[in-house]
């Protein structure tokens, strides 16, 4: 038998998931366990074809259950709804997770934090490398600079993203609120529209914009009389999230129960 860790992928039909497939299949010393769609269109389809290779043999098929039992690690780019219900069942099969969905709510969250009690997760906003190490700098900045550096959040996603602000954007409001020493969620402005009034101090703004195909734009302003501090990342490529979702699942496997994030896999607590 195949000493190689199994990694099974939750939503391999979708941008994300097309990408992970090709990870997989190009990592030595791991072996793709299989792949579930919730799309008909999708189901039946090769996996290797799905990632623009040859056959491979492996059809995505619609059955979590069973491909929660034919893998070490599942790994899910889907909707909150699908990551809710994939938490459950591998919480209850004992399997670690990777979860890379953003936009769930506070039930849904409550939920992940539940199945976490009982088996490893690791769930982050965004995988990439080079974000990880931005939220530590905008934590630091926000630490550093005070209430009169005013702190806005910009992203730009490509026109297909169901969710705003993105995750990503709410993870470095989060980065920033940690380094005031303040909750996010008692001072976040999400979205702004008609006669606002003036910008209320030590509050940390969120613009969005959609268009294109646009893989991920992040700015942190820290805006002050007289000067701006900007830091920012830009994504070209889904391959770096598929990267770090995939090293996440190789951290993951045969760790304690709990919830984990990238800077845990990265080192960077
Ligand atoms: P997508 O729409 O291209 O793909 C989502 C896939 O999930 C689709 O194929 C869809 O059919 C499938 N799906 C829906 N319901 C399902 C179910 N019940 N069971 C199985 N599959 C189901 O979207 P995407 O661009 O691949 O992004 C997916 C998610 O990942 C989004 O929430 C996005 O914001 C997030 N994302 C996170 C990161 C990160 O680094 N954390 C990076 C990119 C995208």
């Amino acid at each position: 038998m195949s000493q190689k860790l199994r990694i099974g992928i939750v939503g391999c039909g979708g941008k994300m998931g097309r990408m992970l497939i090709e990870e997989i299949l190009s990592s030595s010393g791991l072996t793709l366990a299989g792949g579930v769609d919730g799309a008909p269109a999708i189901v039946g389809q090769d996996l290797g074809v799905l990632a623009g290779r040859p056959p491979i043999g492996i059809a995505a098929s619609a059955d979590s259950a069973a491909l929660v039992a034919n893998s070490d690690v599942l790994i899910d780019f889907t909707i909150p709804a699908a990551t809710v219900e994939l938490a459950g069942l591998t919480s209850r099969q004992g399997k670690a997770l990777i979860i890379g969905t953003t936009g769930l709510d506070q039930k849904q969250a409550e939920a992940i934090h539940r199945a976490a009690e009982t088996i490893p997760i690791v769930w982050a906003p965004n995988f990439s490398l080079g974000l990880n190490i931005l939220l530590g700098l905008v934590k630091q900045s926000a630490a550093m600079l005070g209430a009169e550096y005013d702190i806005e959040i910009l992203e730009m996603h490509h026109r297909q993203k169901i969710d705003a602000p993105s995750g990503t954007a709410l993870g470095l409001g989060k980065a920033a609120a940690e380094g005031r020493g303040v909750e996010l969620d008692r001072i976040w402005v999400k979205t702004r529209d008609g006669y606002t009034g003036a910008r209320e101090t030590g509050s940390i703004g969120f613009a969005t914009l959609r268009g294109g195909d646009v893989v991920g734009d992040h700015t942190v302003m820290f805006a002050a009389k007289g000067e701006r501090l900007e830091l920012s990342h830009k994504a070209g490529d889904r391959a770096i999230f598929a990267r770090g979702a995939v090293r996440a699942a190789a951290w993951v496997h045969g760790k304690p129960p709990g919830l984990y994030g990238m800077n845990d896999v990265l080192g960077l607590r």
